[in-house]
């Protein structure tokens, strides 16, 4: 098995660089280069991720490493190529797609993404999990990013590739991604060991919001402080660079998150209508319960302020509904689950 992996590096190491020099060198990539350039990807940037394309044209990649005598079937395990279903041989699994390659955090290839060149579904196709690959364990950019996470003691997650490309570019040398959708608990513990704060950038958009709030609440759950930047007009890190620039992206967004508490009522409000009373105090309310199940009595303060101030409640009044929320929860621990997965952290109140 250990000969396998080996074997299967390798090959994704070629298949990197054959990928790459497709993209960078010949007719093939032609097309997929121009779209790369369209999108603000420099030669630096495509040779620095070692960007790649793999031609619509379903044989070269499984040409090359058959010719240099890699073990298709092996190669299949490790999804670089597919066999036919009637056995008759195998073919290139990626076809007409932008190549990210993914390496572990030695910095070993041992995956892709690709990012299909024209419509078409899925949108990316991931390698599969494989002997390499677990994508629950893996993050894209943390070895590059590693040194500087650690120097500032903090990383940026990101939702999208592309996102952590133009970010590098921008200069935040920290960032990384989650392979889709999938962030896990697994890597929360990677990132703990070696950031002591989260900066969440995900999409500006509905869906980019709901997994942010998800992924805030994993780090708030393994005690990692975390904080929310919030794109404005639905963009995404990418869109937002080329709107409005690198510098502004630093500036105005990486380097000005919101508090996870911050972010919570920021969503909370969403699904209030707030220009109604019975929605504001709807709202209210709800923040107040929120706030109730923070820890420290100095931040429940100071948010229960900006609320009074905001909505024009007196501020004695929330503190009291405050009080009265906790000292049920307090009566009745078991209810105090509904206050949210912080309350007390499982610690006792004294
Ligand atoms: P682009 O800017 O090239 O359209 P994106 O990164 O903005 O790409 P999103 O649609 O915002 O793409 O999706 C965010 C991330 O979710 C992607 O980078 C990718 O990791 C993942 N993703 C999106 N669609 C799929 C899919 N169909 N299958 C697997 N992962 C996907
Ligand atoms: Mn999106
Ligand atoms: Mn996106
Ligand atoms: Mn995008």
């Amino acid at each position: 098995a250990q000969l396998e992996r080996q074997k299967l590096i390798e090959a994704h190491e070629y298949a990197a660089k054959f990928y790459h020099y497709l993209l960078q060198n010949t007719e093939h990539g032609r097309e997929a280069k121009a779209y790369l350039k369209r999108r603000g990807m420099s030669d630096k940037l495509i040779d620095q991720f070692m960007i790649g394309y793999a031609p619509e044209r379903g044989d070269l990649l499984t040409g090359f490493l058959d010719k240099r005598g890699y073990d298709l079937r092996l190669m299949e395990k490790g999804g670089l190529v597919a066999s036919r279903s009637d056995g008759t041989g195998f073919f290139d699994r990626f076809r007409g797609r932008i190549m990210f390659p993914i390496r572990d955090r030695e910095g070993r290839m041992i995956a892709f993404a690709g990012r299909i060149l024209h419509d078409g579904q899925p949108k990316y196709l991931n390698s599969p999990d494989s002997l390499l690959f677990n994508k629950s364990r893996v993050l894209y950019n943390f070895h590059e990013a590693r040194p500087e996470i650690r120097k500032s003691g903090r990383v940026v997650l990101f939702e999208g590739y592309m996102d952590v490309i133009r970010a590098w570019d921008a200069g935040v040398r920290n960032g990384v991604a989650s392979m889709g959708t999938s962030f896990t608990e697994e890597h929360v513990a990677m990132l703990r060991r070696v950031a002591d704060e989260a900066v969440i950038c995900y999409d500006g958009d509905d869906a980019g919001q709901a997994a942010a709030l998800k992924s805030a609440a994993m780090f708030e759950n393994a005690g990692m402080p975390v904080k929310v930047v919030l794109l404005p007009g639905g963009l995404d890190p990418d869109e937002y660079i080329g709107k409005y620039g690198p510098e502004s992206f630093v500036r105005d967004m990486v380097n000005q998150p919101v508090s996870a508490v911050k972010f919570k009522l920021i969503f909370l409000r969403k699904n209030h209508k707030l220009l109604e009373d019975e929605g504001r105090k709807d709202y209210v309310l709800e923040a107040v319960r929120m706030i109730a199940g923070l820890d420290s009595p100095a931040e429940r303060e100071f948010y229960l302020k900006e609320l009074s101030r905001e909505f024009e409640f007196p501020l004695e009044t929330l503190k009291q509904e405050c009080f009265e929320i906790r000292a049920a929860a307090q009566k009745n621990r078991p209810a105090g689950d509904k206050l949210g997965n912080r309350w007390n952290n499982g610690r006792n109140e004294t």
